[in-house]
């Protein structure tokens, strides 16, 4: 099988046919600029020392400063950060945001530490990315088993390091401590605005419909939630440990507090189904916001959801792509669909450039405003060219990446 990064290239082919972009833009965004790849030996609460293996990948910074979370997975490889980092370049630029792509990630399972290792494994992996990351050169964020705290840890370090508060090195940070209010749910945000825009498009009745998502962390929650708030059918939700499903629809408040108080969605008296059980049900809107993967080849002829947002990265293979897009499934890529998070990012990297916090009203109408206006440009390049979101998406953000890097020249300017 080719590596996620060579799949990641193969939406890049495929949207460079439909963008104006100059072929040597394309040839320069198929590669990283730059991965870093460093050991981190950390003190373990048993006076043991154990070294950890992290990466941070910056894939291109012609937009502006890289921009990317760092993820704390046992799964995490040199390929997985890369191709992150590839996403978000793509993320920045489909949202307009004056941002490139980076990303980072530690080889760990979180749950088999202490806070005190947690915290230092964080404080190491900044001392040994110092030099690469940085307010005007690339800001980290939290990606998955990250949250506001080890942003807090990292900020800390990091402003140790230089000598110097630097609350704009790192975004997702705990409001009190520079974090932009409006941060904690803005992946889920930014992806109910875009199901609220495929409402409007499609005249929905929010209680006709029924919504399964799969993965209940920081995105699926909040999404799980402002979904019911506003009336519509969530039939199925899970996490790593199972799923829970009710046809007439779940009671999401009580499942939030049972995952807060237990640690699990399926600790209720909801029948209980598989993980990927849930992503087969026979849904309206099918929202993946857990780990790249996990539809592919074995299981897209079973998808029957008629929508799919994606709030994970990666969720859907290519060969995947192409199964639901010849079945008319419309697929909002995570690109455009997740990139609600990285926006509230931008709003706080530039509070904190400021020195200026914004009301969380402010936060919400500019998420909204941004989110809005880009749905809709991809919705409109998927018409007019009659291709899936996922390659207008890729296609709108590779016009806006080509502006910017052809604007010093290509071969047509200099050929003689
Ligand atoms: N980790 C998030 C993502 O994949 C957020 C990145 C950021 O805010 O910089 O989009």
């Amino acid at each position: 099988m080719s590596s996620l990064y060579e799949q990641a290239l193969t939406r890049l082919d495929l949207a460079a046919r439909y963008s104006n972009a100059h072929e040597e833009t394309v040839e320069r965004l198929r590669r990283p600029k730059q991965t870093l790849e460093v050991s981190i030996p950390v003190r373990m609460d048993d006076g043991s020392t154990r070294v950890f293996t992290g990466f941070r990948c910056r894939h291109d910074d012609t937009r502006g400063p890289a921009k990317g979370g760092i993820r704390f997975h046992p799964a995490v490889t040199r390929d997985e950060v890369q191709t992150l980092a590839f996403w978000m370049t793509f993320k920045c630029a489909v949202a307009g945001l004056p941002f490139g792509g980076g990303k980072g990630g530690v080889i760990i399972n979180p749950r088999e530490h202490s806070l005190a290792e947690l915290e230092r494994v964080s404080r190491g992996f900044i001392r040994a990315i110092a030099r690469n990351i940085g307010p005007d050169t690339d800001v980290p964020a939290p990606d998955v088993y990250t949250n506001a705290r080890v942003m807090a840890w990292m900020m800390d370090e990091y402003s140790q390091i230089v000598g110097k508060r630097s609350p704009a090195v790192i975004t997702g940070k705990p409001v009190a401590l520079g974090g932009s209010l409006g941060r904690d749910d803005a992946t889920a945000r930014g992806g109910y605005e875009q199901l609220r825009e495929l409402q409007r498009i499609n005249n929905w009745n929010p209680s006709n419909i029924s919504i399964a998502i799969q993965g209940f962390g920081n995105a699926g929650q909040h999404f799980a939630r402002l979904a019911h708030a506003d009336g519509y059918k969530v039939v199925a939700v899970s996490d790593s440990r199972g799923a829970v499903y009710d046809s007439s629809g779940l009671d999401i408040p009580t499942i939030i507090e049972l995952k807060q108080s237990r640690g699990r969605v399926d600790a209720g008296s909801q029948s209980e189904i598989t993980n990927e059980s849930l992503l087969e049900l026979d849904v309206d809107v099918l929202v993946p916001a857990a780990l790249e993967g996990v539809i592919t080849e074995k299981n897209a002829d079973n998808i029957k959801a008629r929508v799919v947002i994606e709030l994970a990265n990666g969720p859907t293979s290519p060969e995947a792509d192409d199964n639901l897009h010849d079945k008319g499934v419309l697929v909002v890529p995570d690109i455009l669909a997740n990139s609600g998070g990285v926006t509230v990012s931008y709003f706080e990297w530039t509070q904190n450039k400021q020195g200026f916090s914004w009301t969380l009203e402010t936060v919400h109408e500019r998420l909204g405003e941004i989110m809005r206006r880009e749905f809709n440009a991809v919705y409109q390049l998927r018409q007019e060219k009659n291709i899936s979101m996922r390659t207008a998406a890729y296609a709108h953000a590779l016009n806006r990446l080509a502006e910017a890097h052809e604007s010093t020249g290509t071969s047509n300017d200099f050929a003689r």
